[in-house]
């Protein structure tokens, strides 16, 4: 048994745990930090197997805010993941763009969204659908009544970006555990030490559970609960007849519907379904494309009917009750802090939200972003802050 103390001990390294080890180190908020991974491959963390997008154009101010934050550090990634062996990794950063459809049903939602978006700074812009006609002559709008454009987002590479992550924090003197944690302990009534096959870590300063979709049962490791459920999220990979869609932004429909063209000629569709399983599984269900997807993705797009289904993937969205992360300290356990629960959205928000919570741990309140409303306290009382869903 290995036995060592850190200032932080963090349990999940994908891209919230790393961002969070980063930010620690990087700004000198914590002189030691340990990070426990139990699947260091990542064969089914969550940001393994996301699909990359990167937007702004969110409904509450803190998401637009970690967003804007986050966003910057993605352009400037490789600089500052640079080490001592030379620039960080290149994350492939294409900003293609995100185009959200609206029809009547949705188009006041949509636009009374734009103008608070602008008025926090989101670049965006206001199609009507013949525009809308004229930029995408594949897409049919004659239901539609125009779309909103988010002039900043886009599309990287999330294992790039753990590897930069991890790669620069290992550099800063991070310790990575590649095994699972299976127990939390309190000392004084304070989360106090991480225990794992081989290792007991005694943490001064905070335990972090930064464990995604697993974020309800590291909690419980501490004896203390974090409404985060997991919901499995399928993808499906195509190979459309032309290359037109190459140029293609992120491509959003009403009904919540979604494409994006992919590296490789490749487009991918998905769509969140009020009945996916909630539950631990990464079935791939190929069937439930040619039923549910394919016919509606054809009426949208006439082109993309004789498109070929390659592939895809299931992966685990890690939801709370109103679709925001949670990030703070466990109103029931001192020393036991929260980075979980990003509802779908945590890769294009861990830049931000590890700066927010490393400032909280170094300094005992959020000093770039205020992510207070993103306490786990608002279930309680009753003042979520509620991310509207966009598909
Ligand atoms: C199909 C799909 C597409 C997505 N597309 C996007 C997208 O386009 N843009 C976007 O922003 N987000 C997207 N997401 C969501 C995004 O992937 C997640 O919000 C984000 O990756 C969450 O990061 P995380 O670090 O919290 O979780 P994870 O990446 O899951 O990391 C948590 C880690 O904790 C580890 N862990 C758990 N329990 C323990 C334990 N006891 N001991 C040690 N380790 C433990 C797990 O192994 C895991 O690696 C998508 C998700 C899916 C499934």
């Amino acid at each position: 048994m290995q036995e060592r103390t850190v200032d932080v001990a963090i349990v999940g390294g994908g891209v919230m745990g790393l961002s969070l080890a980063y930010h620690l180190l990087a700004l000198g908020l914590a002189e030691s930090v340990a990070v426990f991974e139990q699947d260091p491959m990542h064969l089914h963390s969550s940001t393994g197997l996301s699909a990359g997008g990167v937007r702004d154009l969110f409904s509450t101010a803190v998401n637009i805010a970690l967003a804007h934050y986050s966003i910057r550090f993605f352009e400037e990634f490789s600089a500052r993941t640079a080490t001592g062996a030379g620039a960080g990794p290149e994350i492939n950063f294409r900003r293609s763009g995100y185009l959200f459809l609206m029809n009547q049903e949705n188009e006041a939602a949509f636009l009374r969204r734009a103008d608070f978006q602008e008025r926090h700074g989101v670049s965006l812009e206001r199609l009507d659908a013949s525009e809308v006609r004229r930029r995408y002559p594949e897409i049919r709008t004659d239901d539609l009544t125009g779309a909103i454009f988010g002039r900043s987002d886009g599309f990287l590479d999330p294992y790039q970006v753990m590897q930069g992550l991890q790669q620069k924090a290992a550099a800063l003197g991070a310790l990575f555990i590649p095994e699972r944690a299976t127990a939390i302990h309190a000392a004084d009534g304070r989360a106090s030490r991480v225990d794992s096959a081989n290792w007991r870590l005694t943490a001064r300063r905070a335990v972090v559970d930064a464990a995604g979709a697993w974020g309800g049962e590291v909690a419980r490791l501490a004896g203390v609960e974090v409404p985060v459920t997991p919901v499995v999220r399928q993808v499906y990979v195509c190979r459309a007849p032309q290359d037109v869609f190459q140029s293609y932004p992120f491509v959003g429909a009403p009904s919540g519907l979604y494409f994006h063209p992919e590296p490789g000629g490749q487009l991918l569709v998905g769509r969140a379904f009020a009945d996916d399983a909630a539950a631990f599984s990464w079935d791939w269900d190929r069937d439930r494309f040619a039923e549910l997807l394919w016919p509606e993705l054809a009426q949208r797009v006439p082109l993309l009917e004789r498109m070929r289904l390659a592939g895809g993937w299931a992966g685990l969205v890690e939801n709370t009750p109103d679709l925001s992360g949670v990030i703070g300290e466990h109103p029931d356990l001192p020393g036991f802090y929260l980075i979980t629960g990003f509802s779908g959205l945590g890769l294009m928000l861990a830049p931000g939200a590890g700066l927010a919570l490393a400032e909280i741990i170094g300094h005992g309140r959020p000093e770039s972003i205020d992510v207070t409303g993103l306490r786990l306290e608002r279930f309680a009382e009753g003042s979520g802050t509620w991310e509207e869903k966009t598909m």
